[in-house]
């Protein structure tokens, strides 16, 4: 064989190896795991009194070389140990575990949850009549940040439309509320706004209509968004009903029109779907040494969210234990008071297992955003092979 094909089939074998060299594999005496000190540094984070260590992940597939450990990422192990387990799940949030993952990528999913999840938001406001004390651009800054109960996967961006406002890319809600003389103040809140499925109202020049031609308005709708079927089921509208715009004394009156369009987090935030997107390491407390009798009442009372609890071990005596780990906030109460209570508990995180929340403003159930944001994370990176290759 000659030496071009003698590194070919090297390089078949390496691809059927998960990228492992045969003369590593084929080794009898690599050690298949690292000792149980480097494992543990390489998997968690170590929480000690000042401050974190280890905090870094180690991705040079040699760098346990002077080992011979094989510390490559292979994709049949990587599916393996990947999992997701839900553990809350409301109409408005959800927590799941996220396993077997680095934190370049539980972050990236925090981010493009955050900025990059298209959703609806009011973007432009005509003000008809504001006589109320609040001035038109608080009302329409406080009108934008009200989450929009519409799916915007029904609807394109305005830039597809070259400016024209359609029944592709915008919602048209109008505001019409006046408090009568005599009558006690009243207080406006979101559920005032009224959905238009024909576009806007509002006559959009001074110039009039002549009598065959229709007014021109601040959209051009070439049909109903009633007629769709999405909106027959659910038509949009805030998601909440309660949120307060503006109080009218007697004789005051407001008339507008809010036009929502679709958008993302990274150009103003009230496009972003999420309150909050965030995640934590999964916590690890280990009792080093057996806490026992006051010291184990002393640590369960150090404790403000109850991770520990004491066990009858017979004749009277007692053991603290580690109940509730997840729990644990990091607060290190546990372990201040001296080095022999840092000598009695390890805290630690767990580096590849994300406890993931993510708050739904209302625009998309929080699991359907989750699953939004794996897709355009999907997009990003066969962008990147298209551009490679
Ligand atoms: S760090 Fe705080 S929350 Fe965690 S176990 Fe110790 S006392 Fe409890």
């Amino acid at each position: 064989m000659s030496e071009e094909e003698n590194s070919m089939s090297e390089i078949e074998n390496q691809e059927q190896n998960g990228g492992v060299p045969d003369y590593i594999m084929d080794l009898e005496d690599v050690p298949s795991k690292l000792p149980s000190h480097l494992q543990v540094l390489k998997t968690r984070v170590i929480c000690n009194m000042d401050a974190p260590q280890h905090t870094d992940t180690l991705q040079y597939s040699g760098v346990y070389a002077a080992l011979r450990v094989d510390n490559s990422v292979r994709l049949d192990s990587f599916c393996n140990n990947f999992k997701v387990e839900v553990k809350r799940f409301t109409d408005d949030d959800i927590e799941f575990d996220m396993i077997g993952i680095d934190p370049a990528i539980a972050n990236a999913f925090r981010r493009i949850l955050i900025a990059e999840v298209p959703t609806m938001a009011i973007e432009r406001i005509y003000i008809a009549n504001n006589t109320s004390l609040i001035q038109d651009e608080v009302l329409s800054h406080r009108l934008g940040l009200i989450p929009i109960d519409a799916d915007p996967r029904l609807f394109e961006y305005p830039d597809n439309a070259g400016g024209e406002n359609n029944e592709k890319n915008t919602i048209v809600f109008k505001l019409h509320v006046s408090c009568k003389k005599g009558h006690p103040r009243i207080t406006v809140k979101s559920d005032a706004l009224k959905w238009l499925p024909n576009g806007s109202e509002l006559i959009a020049d001074n110039t009039k209509p002549n009598a065959d031609s229709k007014a021109k308005t601040f959209t051009s709708f070439s049909c109903s968004q009633g007629s769709r079927p999405e909106f027959s089921k659910k038509p949009p509208g805030p998601y909440n009903l309660d949120i307060i715009l503006a109080k009218l004394g007697p004789g005051q009156e407001i008339e507008l029109e809010a036009h929502a369009v679709k958008g993302v987090g990274k150009t103003h935030a009230k496009w972003s779907p999420v309150a909050t997107a965030w995640y934590r390491m999964l916590p690890e407390v280990i009792l080093m040494k057996d806490v026992k009798d006051d010291l184990a009442e002393e640590l369960v009372s150090k404790c403000p969210v109850k991770v520990f609890d004491i066990e009858d071990i017979g004749k009277g005596r007692r053991k603290a234990t580690v109940v509730n780990a997840r729990a644990c906030t990091l607060c290190r109460e546990c372990i201040r008071g001296g080095q022999e209570w840092e000598d009695r508990v390890a805290l630690r995180r767990v580096k590849d297992h994300f406890i993931f929340t993510i708050e739904s403003t209302g625009a998309l159930p929080p699991d359907v955003l989750f699953t939004e944001a794996v897709k355009i994370l999907e997009d990003k990176c066969e962008r990147v092979i298209t551009e490679l290759s």
